[in-house]
């Protein structure tokens, strides 16, 4: 019997990819980089309505969760490794400095703020 390690970005990443291929989304404009814009703009408007009507944790993560499978099918669509970005991403943003601006705390390069 297969068995799926649901702690693994790759196995993770590979049921996305087989999402993709059931229904074809290469040559559906599925994986056309405007229309998934739109899709993920969809979903966080989902998770605002989660926040803003008070909705469970459990409503919040499925729409989380849409989110999530909507950025790694976009690392899909165009063709990068999101996994490495995320990475390196990380890198940078720990060695960030933060502020408190307006009573909440913003780590950023603040490059523009002087
Ligand atoms: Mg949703």
């Amino acid at each position: 019997m297969k068995t799926t390690d649901h702690n693994s970005w790759d196995a993770m990443l590979a049921v996305v990819q087989a999402f993709h291929d059931k229904h074809d989304f290469r040559n559906t404009g599925g994986e056309e980089l405007g229309y998934r814009v739109a899709l993920m703009a969809e979903e966080l408007g989902e998770i605002s309505s989660c926040v803003t009507k008070g909705k469970s944790t459990t409503a919040l993560a499925e729409e989380v969760a849409d989110l999530l499978i909507l950025l790694m099918g976009t690392g899909i669509a165009a063709n990068f490794d999101l996994k490495q970005a995320f990475w390196e991403k990380m890198d940078r943003l720990m060695q960030r400095e933060s502020r408190m601006i307006n009573g909440r705390i913003r780590v950023s390069e603040f490059r523009d703020m002087e």
